[in-house]
């Protein structure tokens, strides 16, 4: 099969569909893969290593589009990719279509086979293409955090660990799934004093199981919320119900509860955002105060960290590719029920319920 990657080029996407040693897989397995030029340049990929793997690197994104069979990428096609697409091809993304009825309709129209990351399901339930996505923004949350602790950048001048002789940071997690979990971790791991905050006994159980006494859990009850805010140099916001807006955990009221300079993380902004105060920020400006508190919020996280999330989301998007690519498309969705999951729009379709139900598709 010919399988090919373009460069991205939605506003401050670094990150790339192949990386080299993808591309290397793929041409291992017999397949011609075609990468635009440059389209590595933001994971510091060249050109001349995806040749060194075996790809053609070809001029323009059009020349991929035209002779591709599989077109892998990150972001959802932009319209003028979206208008190269043709009937039969593959496409292999992010799409996000059920709150975009334009770009729906443009992949309806253009008959192509699009299989969206964000769907494809693994044994547990679990959404496995997403996940890598949440480890990094969990992981990244602290980051941002503790820099935005530094007076410089307008917090209250506290180092996460403290030092022998000074207490650590108190930082409280709001929401103990992929996100929570990392932000935890790497809090628990600086020698923060840290607190995870969930609704789900479940949830709680197997994080009290792994933390043991590296970190407390609390339930998420509306005063338990309050104190553990109050008392938080750093609050990640990290909740979600799926298919909703996140819920509005942390209100204007209690920021004035909260110590001048602290700083509140909310990953979950690309649901609204779990702070009422919370309005989603860029990695050019990631900050602002409200009521001497600082807000993070920015809402693709991972994309600051485009190296890394490439190949955490390579590691999980590339069997598939592979499986697509050495078997088809029809066989391979007929071998892996959670791959097919995947499957958005094909010929002219809306192939998933919830998107069709959404937009007023025929299903
Ligand atoms: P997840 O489903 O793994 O975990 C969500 C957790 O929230 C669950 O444990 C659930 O029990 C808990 N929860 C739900 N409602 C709650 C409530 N009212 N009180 C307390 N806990 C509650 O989800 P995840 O993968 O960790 O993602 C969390 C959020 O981060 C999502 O909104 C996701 O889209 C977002 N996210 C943002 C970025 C970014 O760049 N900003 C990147 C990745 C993920």
């Amino acid at each position: 099969m010919f399988v090919g990657t373009v460069k991205e080029i939605k506003n401050h996407e670094y990150r790339v569909g192949l990386t080299p040693e993808s591309a290397h897989e793929l041409v291992a397995h017999g397949h011609t893969v075609l990468v635009e030029t440059g389209a590595g340049a933001g994971i510091g990929a060249a050109d001349e290593a995806y040749v060194a793997a075996g790809a053609q690197i070809v001029g323009t994104a059009a020349e991929v589009f035209a002779r591709a069979d599989m077109v892998v990428k990150v972001k959802e096609p932009q319209a003028v990719e979206r208008a190269m697409l043709r009937e039969g091809q593959i496409l292999y993304t992010y799409l996000h279509l059920a709150p975009d009825p334009e770009q729906t309709a443009d992949l309806v129209k253009s008959g192509a086979v699009c299989i969206a990351y964000e769907t494809v399901t693994d044994a547990t339930g679990g959404l496995p293409l997403l996940k890598p996505m949440s480890q990094v923004a969990g992981r990244m949350a602290i980051q941002a955090g503790a820099t935005a602790l530094e007076k410089a950048h307008g917090g209250r001048g506290v180092l996460l660990g403290g030092v022998p002789g000074v207490l650590p940071a108190k930082v409280a997690v709001i929401g103990g799934g992929v996100v929570g979990f990392n932000a935890a971790q790497m809090a628990a791991g600086l020698g923060a004093d840290v607190t995870i905050i969930d609704r789900s006994p479940e949830v709680l159980e197997r994080l009290a199981t792994h933390f043991e006494s590296r970190a407390k859990t609390l339930y998420a009850g509306k005063a338990n919320i309050a104190a553990a805010v109050a008392e938080a140099d750093l609050v990640i916001g990290a909740v979600l119900v799926p298919g909703a807006a996140a819920p509005k955990l942390v209100t204007r009221e209690m920021l004035s509860t909260m110590k001048p300079g602290a700083v509140l993380v909310d990953v979950a902004i690309d649901q609204g955002g779990c702070f009422e105060t919370s309005h989603a920020t860029t990695h050019a400006e990631p900050t602002y105060v409200v009521d001497g508190v600082v807000h993070y919020c920015v809402a693709n996280m991972p994309g600051g960290v485009a190296r890394t999330s490439t190949y955490a989301l390579n590691n999980v998007t590339l069997p598939h590719a592979l499986a697509i690519a050495n078997l088809g498309w029809k066989a391979a969705l007929a071998r892996n029920v959670h791959l097919a999951n995947g499957l958005n729009v094909a010929f002219g379709k809306v192939t998933y319920e919830a998107v069709a139900n959404d937009l007023g598709y025929a299903y």
